[in-house]
């Protein structure tokens, strides 16, 4: 794809985190490498909702501007230090939504099996500790899990995800923005119920049939020892026995209320129990 298309589609993309809510003002950024040494960049101290494709920076992975009227973005060092990690990654998106900023804020990481979609395209994400924003600490605490997750929070700031294009980059954003929202309203509702970690490892073998090349394996959640983060994610899922997603229901005998409580059953249901009787007194 030719840099003047993905400098329209950064337009795009900044459009819709903004109409989305991920940013307010000029917060967040997006990058693009556009060559072996180049990179394609929002500008500093622009709101990503009312971006052009001239404003654009291009950049070498050492942050030289090569190209452009205006300075790259603030967060230009997160982002070098992702594609030096990440020889794979070919877009990166920075943004503060807020359901996932909350996340981040409260120091809960999003890293418990609860949906399919989010085990096989991010599978855990964590949180990397807080960082002043625009200065190299920042980079530094993106290192220590850029190797292994493709999205992760950033302590009281915002989140980032990765891709091997831009809309995958940014569709990670919505995936983590809307596993956030979804995680909260479990928790007003009582707490989520967690996949087991058969299902887990199932969906997991799943992601080759998608054809989704996860960064890093789920690696096993063994509290004993500690998982380099670097290397795999570690997801909380319990053992399972043999469950699936959610548990059995109880069967009608054991329903509170016992046998004269009311049931209701539709019309198909009722002929389907009568012809069952009929067909056993046969
Ligand atoms: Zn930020």
């Amino acid at each position: 794809m030719n840099a003047d298309a993905l400098r329209a589609d950064i337009v795009k993309v900044g459009r819709r985190m903004y109409a989305r809510g991920y940013t307010a003002s000029n917060d967040g950024n997006i990058s693009v490498r556009i060559g072996e040494n180049r990179l394609l960049m929002t500008p500093k101290s622009v709101c990503k909702g009312f971006m052009t494709p001239e404003m654009m920076c291009i950049t070498d992975l050492d942050g030289r501007k090569l190209e452009g009227d205006r300075d790259p973005s603030s967060e230009m060092l997160m982002h070098l230090e992702v594609y030096r990690q990440r020889p794979d990654v070919h877009a990166v998106v920075h943004a503060h939504p807020p359901t996932a900023t909350g996340f981040a804020v409260a120091g809960i990481a999003l890293d418990k099996a609860v949906l399919a979609e989010v085990l096989t395209t991010l599978g855990s994400i964590p949180i990397a500790r807080y960082a002043t924003p625009s200065t190299s600490e920042l980079p530094a605490a993106v290192r220590q899990y850029i190797k292994a997750h493709d999205g992760m929070l950033l302590a009281n700031h915002g989140a980032l995800t990765v891709g091997a294009d831009l809309f995958s980059a940014y569709y990670k954003m919505e995936t983590i923005e809307h596993f956030a929202k979804i995680s909260l309203v479990a928790r007003l509702l009582g707490g989520e119920n967690l996949i087991a970690r058969e299902e887990v490892l199932r969906l997991q073998d799943l992601r080759g049939t998608y054809g989704i090349k996860a960064p890093a394996p789920i690696c096993a959640d063994d509290v004993t020892s500690s998982p380099d983060p670097a290397t795999c994610q570690v997801v909380q899922a319990p053992a399972g026995d043999g469950q699936r997603l959610v548990p059995e229901p109880a069967p009608m005998a054991h329903a509170p209320g016992g046998p004269d409580e009311e049931i209701r059953l539709t019309y198909r249901e009722l002929s389907a129990l009568i012809q069952e009787a009929v067909k056993a007194l046969r």
